[in-house]
């Protein structure tokens, strides 16, 4: 149990990542799922409107002729039983009858094979069909209920029959029955293709469109209509580019053996529901990359915050440790000194030196969490006066030298061929940033008890080098080391104690000298930190120090 939550707690951030992402993945594959079944399901839907669309100009042609036919081919059995079929053509005089050709009646009443009386519309009147093919058209369409009529049969009143058979000669026809249902003529009218063609078709697709394409424009749908041998009739717009109709249907009523169809160029009900598929796809993909952008930004941050707090701690820890190191030996040769247990003079001295010494440490390891804190609060300030760098390192090295001499090590101190030049610096605070460079090449001597001290001048630049033949930093540690807290995690290291602090102290001092401090070190063979401080500071030094 104890080592499960060890575990949660160690990959806490690794958990979460997963926690995200394996719902995140679960979601975008049903999605995928679900998209893909309503891409099916959206094309056929498409598909059904498109088709509805043609159902509707069916619908609306159909509707034209039924009312038009039952207007005037509605009559009364009367005027065939009495004679009066004049009655008739006055009636189709007042109102004519849009979309027929030709009218006609053909009366069973006085002739058994039906007396065909064609309506003649310059003259409104009703005369005898003469021989012709429109008269044979007409005496085919009649022959139903011409042998109703003979045999005397009863029908339903008011049934509209159509007949094409000849396509130049479209006929619809109503019988006219008496009061006992049975059949004393028929009224019939030839329809007029072309204000089918020309009028009537056109204004019912036009009307018709917005309605089921509101974005006509941007849809551009195409509607074609054949007749039986597939020629083309008509497009809308016309002269569109022909293409592979996406529903087709044939006119009801009349026009029977003529098709409308339609089609969009630009897309198809299939490739319109699968750039809404892409669509969809992309934009949840979209989502899920900058969700999981946000996530790792975060868990980024997080885990930021979890190293630092880290570091934290084993700043706490390390600083404590740093500080009961002196303290220890101060104690210890205090104790000395008040037991007598010096033998000479000389010992005296020597002790009261070590306690300045480590009193001096202690000093300047205070100094340095100060100093970091101040930093950070931005409240840290610098005198900056003209001095002589030359005389600034020499005095840092004779107090530093007093901490070394037990331990047996040498500071070789290179001094510059030829005088520097002054240069304005805060010299107890390029003291501190040597005095910490020599701390750490001490401290991470490894063994190697040579440290140097290199001074010098290049170009434009004071170069400060101090070099030690230490354990050495790792390439890829290099950029970090000046890193608050941070301190390379692997070797020697962890042997020897550490704030952390140091260097980025010393990075700050040499940034607001308008300075470059670099590293070149290499594992095992010892590191030199290079600080190179320009003699005409670059405007915008002090700048970053707000003048302090
Ligand atoms: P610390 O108090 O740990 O010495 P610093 O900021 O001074 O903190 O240094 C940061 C880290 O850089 C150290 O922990 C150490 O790993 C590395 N480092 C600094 N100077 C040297 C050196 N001269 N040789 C090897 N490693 C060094």
């Amino acid at each position: 149990m104890a080592g499960i939550l060890g575990f949660l707690k160690r990959h806490t951030l690794q958990i979460g990542f997963v926690a995200v992402l394996a719902p995140l993945v679960v979601l975008l594959s049903l999605q995928f799922v679900w998209l893909g079944r309503l891409e099916r399901a959206s094309a056929i839907a498409q598909k059904a409107s498109l088709s509805n669309y043609l159902e509707a100009v069916g619908t609306e042609v159909q509707y034209f002729y039924r009312a038009a036919a039952e207007r005037s081919l509605n009559l009364p059995a009367a005027f065939f039983t009495q004679g009066r079929l004049e009655r008739a053509a006055a009636e189709w005089q007042k109102k004519p009858v849009e979309g027929s050709r030709l009218l006609f009646i053909v009366d069973y009443t006085h002739d058994r094979f039906g007396n065909i009386l064609i309506y003649d519309s310059e003259g409104g009147a009703l005369r005898t069909a003469p021989a012709s093919d429109e008269s044979l058209a007409i005496i085919v369409a009649c022959t139903p209920w011409q042998m109703a009529s003979l045999a005397g049969r009863r029908v339903a009143p008011a049934v509209l029959a159509v007949d094409e058979r000849s396509p130049e000669h479209r006929i619809v026809v109503n019988p006219i029955t008496d009061d006992a249902s049975r059949i004393v003529g028929v009224a019939g009218m030839i329809l007029d293709e072309d204000y089918f063609r020309t009028r009537l078709l056109p204004s019912v697709i036009a009307r018709a469109l917005p309605a089921f394409f509101p974005d006509a424009a941007r849809d551009e749908p195409v509607v074609t209509v054949r007749d039986a041998r597939g020629g083309v009739i008509l497009m809308i717009p016309p002269g569109a580019e022909e293409g592979t109709a996406a529903v087709t249907r044939r006119l009801p009523f009349v026009f029977g053996d003529w098709t409308v169809s339609l089609h969009s160029p630009r897309s198809t009900p299939e490739r319109w529901a699968r750039a809404n598929f892409a669509f969809n796809m992309t934009l949840s993909g979209l989502l899920a990359v900058v969700l999981m952008g946000g996530i790792l930004l975060s868990l980024r941050s997080a885990s930021r915050a979890v190293k630092l707090s880290q570091m934290k701690s084993d700043f706490v820890s390390n600083v404590s440790h740093e500080l009961r190191t002196p303290l220890a030996s101060i104690r210890v040769f205090a104790e000395l000194l008040r037991l007598g247990r010096a033998p000479s003079p000389e010992k005296v001295r020597e002790y009261g030196e070590y306690i300045e010494a480590e009193g001096r440490r202690l000093t300047r390891l205070i100094d340095n969490i100060l100093d970091f804190a101040r930093i950070e609060a931005g409240r840290k300030s610098y005198t900056f006066v003209n001095s002589d760098l030359h005389e600034v390192v020499a005095a840092t090295l004779r107090t530093f030298e007093v901490h070394l001499r037990p331990s047996g090590f040498n500071v070789r101190f290179e001094p510059p061929a030829e005088p520097l030049p002054s240069i304005v610096l805060d010299p107890d605070a390029i003291g501190q940033a040597l005095h910490n460079l020599l701390d750490n090449a001490v401290k991470y001597s490894g063994g190697m008890k040579e440290v140097a001290v290199h001074l010098g001048r290049e170009d434009k630049d004071l170069v400060l080098v101090v070099q030690d033949h230490g354990i050495g930093i790792p390439r890829e540690e290099q950029g970090r080391i000046f890193e608050r807290f941070h301190r390379v995690s692997t070797g020697l290291v962890h042997e020897v104690k550490g704030s952390g602090l140091g260097l980025s102290i010393v990075r700050h001092i040499v940034q607001v000298h308008g300075g470059r401090i670099t590293v070149e070190s290499e594992p095992g063979r010892g590191s030199a930190f290079v600080i190179r401080l320009p003699l005409a500071p670059r405007a915008g030094a002090a700048a970053l120090d707000g003048g302090r």
